[in-house]
């Protein structure tokens, strides 16, 4: 419990963003600044084959540093950027960087593995997101299969034409799709099955919270995806407990704090012998 006389709770408060916007056009005005100033930072989160122990994956996280406010969640901003449109120039910042960072990884010699970037609604919703995915890996040099883009189950279980057809895009370009937060929305078992995903990331609620349902529940996730053709992540793995029964039951790979927080991109160097 924090008291309220205590010098960190001061500080907490202080960089409490509520406090600090009279409206929403504030933190809108300051996002805009955010892109045109160099405040949007990628961090990166280990995905671990969890029988090889060998890094897979590294799923982009995005920061916003506030000159005063500091690290800004992107639980609080995304939501508002998606209201405002900046979502499309910010999503695309984020593509580019991950892309290219990865693409700069590959180019030190560290061994290839697979980005992830995560998606908005209305990202995944534009008409032309497979051309301008296209574009980011040209102008980046990234194969392909290099990029994973994560989606949420709302987002994808619909018989929308134009989602299939987005889905197949993408598929043809060679990068992969994966359903972010599964369990926690709503899946159609008929559009699983028939969509181009490559992968489930379990959500981390079944991982952390120690209950038989939701043993029963991720055993169940990681037998369907093994069935339908998919891989099968988990999310949010913070002891060795967890991944232990993960292990047991031949989940693929696993993502958490247990192994590592999301990095900088020169902090995750002592996860990567350099080759050359
Ligand atoms: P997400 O895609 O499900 O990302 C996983 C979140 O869980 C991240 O929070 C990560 O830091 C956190 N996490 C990872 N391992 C653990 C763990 O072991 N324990 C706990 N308690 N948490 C863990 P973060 O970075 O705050 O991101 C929150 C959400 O914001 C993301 O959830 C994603 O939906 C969204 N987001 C982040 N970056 C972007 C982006 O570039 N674009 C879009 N559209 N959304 C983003
Ligand atoms: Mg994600
Ligand atoms: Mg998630
Ligand atoms: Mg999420």
């Amino acid at each position: 419990v924090i008291k309220a006389n205590n010098r960190n709770h001061y500080k907490v408060f202080e960089s409490s963003i509520s406090k600090d916007f009279k409206t929403i056009l504030t933190m809108e005005t300051e996002l805009r600044k955010a892109l045109k100033e160099d405040q949007l930072e990628l961090h990166y989160q280990p995905q671990k084959n969890i029988e090889t122990g060998q890094i897979v994956g590294l799923e982009a996280l995005l920061r916003w540093k506030h000159p005063e406010w500091g690290y800004v969640p992107p639980a609080t901003f995304i939501p508002l950027a998606e209201k405002t449109g900046l979502i499309f120039e910010i999503g695309e910042w984020v593509l580019k960087q991950a892309c290219l960072q990865n693409k700069t990884w590959q180019a030190q010699g560290y061994p290839p593995f697979v980005v992830g970037v995560n998606l908005s609604a209305k990202q995944f919703y534009q008409k032309d997101l497979v051309d301008k995915v296209e574009n980011i890996l040209k102008e980046s040099g990234l194969n392909a299969n290099y990029l994973e883009l994560e989606i949420t189950e709302s987002m994808a279980m619909s018989n929308e034409e134009d989602i299939f057809r987005t889905l197949e895009g993408l598929r043809a370009l060679g990068v992969h799709v994966s359903i972010d937060d599964f369990g926690t929305g709503y899946s159609s078992l008929k559009y699983l099955s028939q969509f181009p995903i490559s992968k489930l990331k379990i959500d981390r609620i079944f991982i952390h919270e120690n209950r038989k349902q939701n043993e029963a529940i991720v055993k169940s996730i990681i037998h369907m995806s093994h069935s339908l053709n998919m891989k099968v992540i988990a999310e949010g793995v913070e002891t060795e407990e967890q991944l232990e029964f993960l292990k047991t039951e031949q989940c693929d790979e696993m993502q958490g704090y247990y192994f590592s927080k999301p990095l900088p991109p020169h902090q995750l160097d002592r996860f990567f012998p350099k080759i050359v």
